[in-house]
């Protein structure tokens, strides 16, 4: 393996051209693949041979493009799925079943919090949230004897809290499970989080590593570091034989490195099949190719939209990590010495009322149920998302009223700006 810095990875890990070869990855839209005999064939089927034979289970263009951002992430093995919700749901279910445990952030993405507290719990996994800034004893006593996994997002949307991933890993590991972490809003560009003691990475890579508002889809990186065997009463489906796949034991056939994607690959994606296109992953690479140069202008970009903000009088309140005075912004300058990401949350002064005109007034910024896309967008959840609550119920779910998301793009800030002014002073 190379030892090329991220923004050559973005570029070129993942696909080589041959002498002569397209420069660009190809687009392998195929759903089957040929053989001359049914033997090799078989040998495909009982994982004794590498090679592809149904889209479904993996695809040459899907798997070069999971291998660039395994390469971003400094994994060992990595996945595409069709959704970062099927992202996260794989990564958690890959390890727990029916009568497991899971301990998740309570600050993390609304379709995520859905997804363990309804579908997961109806499906036998409990979970327990916990507040990401609670002490390390109210960490470790969340734990249960049949807890599989502890998860969070690095920054999470749209709460913005950054999480202490050294805190959540240390608890994990010292109960004997892996920590899973969701590091859509950083992108490996800003973060590492294997580098701080995080096993399994999740992405949503329809936001930043697209970019472009084209595509849905997810991502799992695994750091190949989790040590399976020595828990291997708790984690059965990988240190025993898998039944449904021809007695295969995932830790023994493929090692630390390969155990977990196989298995999701192999069981999760043949039986529920969430797989992305190859043209959307081919779309997703060509996203990933800016990445670095995007990252960097959405974080200058939104520190000087959040510095105005924080000085203008028609905001209340502004949360970004960048600001120095943010609860976050010490531990962010550890984990994400370059930048956090281009999102900001900040209360419109006068409430819901005054926010609803802001956002009527806004002629560049776009109103849309997005962030993290080169084109600045913006949310106002009281009037959108979350309209049938009152202000109380939104209260308890943590969105006030007054509260508005914005997504800072790589337009020049000095339009963004000047849009954002001439919104508030026309309140
Ligand atoms: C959007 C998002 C998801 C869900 O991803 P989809 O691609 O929309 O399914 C998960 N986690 C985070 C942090 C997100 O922002």
């Amino acid at each position: 393996m190379s030892d090329y810095h991220i923004s050559t990875d973005c570029l070129r890990a993942g696909y080589r051209p041959e002498n002569g070869g397209p420069r660009n990855m190809p687009i392998i839209q195929s759903t089957t693949f040929r053989y001359d005999s049914s033997e090799e064939m078989g040998m495909l089927f009982d994982l004794e041979k590498s090679g592809y034979f149904y889209t479904r289970l993996q695809n040459p263009t899907n798997d070069m493009v999971a291998a660039k951002i395994c390469r971003l992430e400094g994994g060992s093995a990595a996945m595409l799925l069709s959704s970062g919700q099927a992202a996260n749901f794989y990564a958690v279910f890959n390890i727990a079943g029916c009568g497991d445990h899971i301990i998740s952030s309570a600050a993390i993405y609304g379709g995520t919090y859905n997804l363990f507290a309804v579908t997961m719990k109806r499906m036998g996994i409990q979970v327990t949230f916990v507040d990401p800034d609670c002490s390390e004893e109210e960490l470790a006593a969340a734990f249960l004897p049949n807890t599989k996994a502890v998860f969070g997002e690095v920054i999470a949307n749209p709460a913005l809290t950054v999480l202490d991933i050294e805190k959540f890993a240390e608890a994990a590991h010292a109960h004997g499970v892996p920590l899973i972490l969701d590091n859509t809003f950083p992108t490996p560009v800003n973060c590492r989080p294997f580098e701080w003691g995080c096993d399994i990475v999740t992405h949503s890579t329809t936001k930043y590593m697209d970019g472009h508002a084209l595509t849905v889809g997810g991502a799992i990186v695994d750091s190949g570091k989790f040590d399976w065997n020595a828990y291997a009463e708790k984690f059965p489906g990988l240190t025993t034989p898998d039944e449904s796949y021809h007695g295969v034991t995932y830790t023994q056939r493929f090692g630390l490195e390969g155990a977990y994607i196989t298995k999701a690959t192999v069981q999760l994606m043949r039986d529920l099949g969430s797989i992305p296109s190859p043209h959307n992953c081919f779309l997703l690479n060509v996203g990933l190719e800016t990445l670095p140069l995007r990252m960097k202008k959405h974080c200058e970009n939104a520190q000087a939209v959040a510095e105005f903000l924080d000085k203008h009088e028609q905001t209340a309140w502004v949360q970004y990590a960048g600001l120095p005075g943010d609860k976050y912004y010490d531990r962010a300058k550890k984990y994400m010495p370059q930048g956090t990401c281009g999102v900001i949350v900040f209360g419109v002064r006068g409430g819901r009322a005054a926010a609803e005109k802001f956002m009527g007034r806004l002629k560049l910024i776009s109103i849309a149920t997005h962030v993290a896309d080169a084109q600045s967008c913006i949310l106002h959840p009281a009037s959108s998302t979350h309209r049938q609550m009152n202000d109380e119920e939104l209260a308890a779910a943590g969105v006030s009223a007054d509260l508005v998301r914005l997504s800072v793009g790589i337009e020049d800030v000095r339009d963004i700006i000047t849009d954002l002014m001439q919104a508030l002073e026309g309140i």
